[in-house]
């Protein structure tokens, strides 16, 4: 009854249990504080529920472009920028997408979904893009993807490799979900091309993963394209609302990207040698220690292929990252 491609699907892992500390998603630890989701019930009060929400997203597209001083025609909306992903493997014309492993998998996840063909051209040694290389199989590539930056690997994509990838023409999408933890993002050079679509995210920075909004930049025919075949209604009110609150707020958040940063290079001093540099809100740390912190508690994520035996740490508060260090050093100790 199944298809036998929806069966070579890996079924959904979940770690079960109730772990005290969970750095394996590379969420923000801090919730919104309480007077800021005040200010959004407050807002909700005010809407009707029982109509659906505007098809093209409109009140959150106009509150970012506001938030970038760009037209709401050069912004498009998902439930998560995941959702945004599962169109994008499918909205230019050409064969195969690249991807630069390792990196995020749901762009070959949602292209195998598709029957797209993924060509893979590897991260160099030192993690970052090959430009070149990239441009070598990007004939006839109906669209390119590249995380900068890049999870897991924690580090950003250097600009003139990015602009060379640019430069073939062919649609690029730069994932930037964690470009606030690098204080860096390209999303300026839509003006310059059209064939780049930039993602952004509410999951990460912004502390709003469980709300479910992630966004793009990119020139109006891909955001009119988009909106071509997007499910209608997957950004709830709830969802627009809770991006125009925070956007207000965008303060808050920058303080707490600063913290987070913080605890990071705190991390990676402690760490060490074990620790790779990181641009993000996660550290890739060479050591196979899964299991053991696992057995103290705290979940991380495992990483496979060519980062077998590493681990990617979301930085979380001081306490989870202490409590992190302290296992590290029994396991490396003992
Ligand atoms: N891109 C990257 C690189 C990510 O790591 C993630 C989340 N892990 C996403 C996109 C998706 O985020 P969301 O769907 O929550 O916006």
């Amino acid at each position: 009854m199944i298809s036998e491609l929806v069966k070579s699907f890996q079924p959904y892992r979940v770690v079960e249990g109730n772990y005290r500390i969970r750095l394996d998603k590379n969420e923000s630890p801090y919730d919104l504080p309480d007077w800021v989701k005040e200010e959004i019930f407050e807002e909700l009060r005010e809407l009707d529920f029982n109509r659906y929400p505007s098809i093209t997203s409109l009140p959150a597209r106009e509150a970012i472009a506001e938030f970038y001083g760009l037209s709401p025609d050069n912004v498009a909306v998902g439930n998560g920028s995941d959702e945004l992903l599962s169109y994008l493997v499918r909205l230019f014309e050409g064969n195969h997408i690249i991807t630069t492993p390792p990196t995020f998998g749901m762009y070959s996840f949602y292209a195998r979904l598709n029957g797209v063909p993924v060509v893979e051209v590897p991260l160099r040694e030192d993690f970052t893009i090959d430009g070149e290389a990239i441009a070598r199989k990007a004939e006839n590539a109906r669209a390119i993807f590249i995380a900068s930056p890049n999870n897991p690997t924690g580090n950003l994509q250097p600009e003139e490799e990015i602009v060379r990838v640019l430069e073939t023409g062919r649609p690029v999408i730069l994932d930037e979900a964690y470009a606030e933890f690098a204080g860096k993002s390209l999303w300026k050079l839509i003006e310059d091309y059209k064939n780049l679509v930039v993602l952004r995210t509410f999951s990460k920075a912004f502390g709003m993963a469980g709300i479910r909004a992630g966004y793009m930049l990119a020139g109006e025919e891909v955001v009119d394209a988009l909106y071509r075949v997007k499910s209608p209604f997957s950004v709830g009110i709830m969802t627009m609302t809770a991006v125009k609150v925070a956007l207000r707020h965008a303060d808050l958040m920058e303080r707490r990207v600063r913290k987070i940063v913080e605890e990071r290079e705190r991390m990676r001093r402690k760490l060490g040698e074990l620790a790779y540099p990181s641009d993000a809100n996660f550290l890739l740390v060479k050591l196979d220690a899964y299991e053991e912190l696992l057995k103290r508690g705290i979940v991380v994520r495992k990483l496979s292929g060519r980062l077998e035996g590493h681990i990617r740490v979301t930085v979380g508060r001081r306490w989870e990252n202490d409590a992190f260090l302290k296992a590290v050093r029994e396991i490396v100790g003992g």
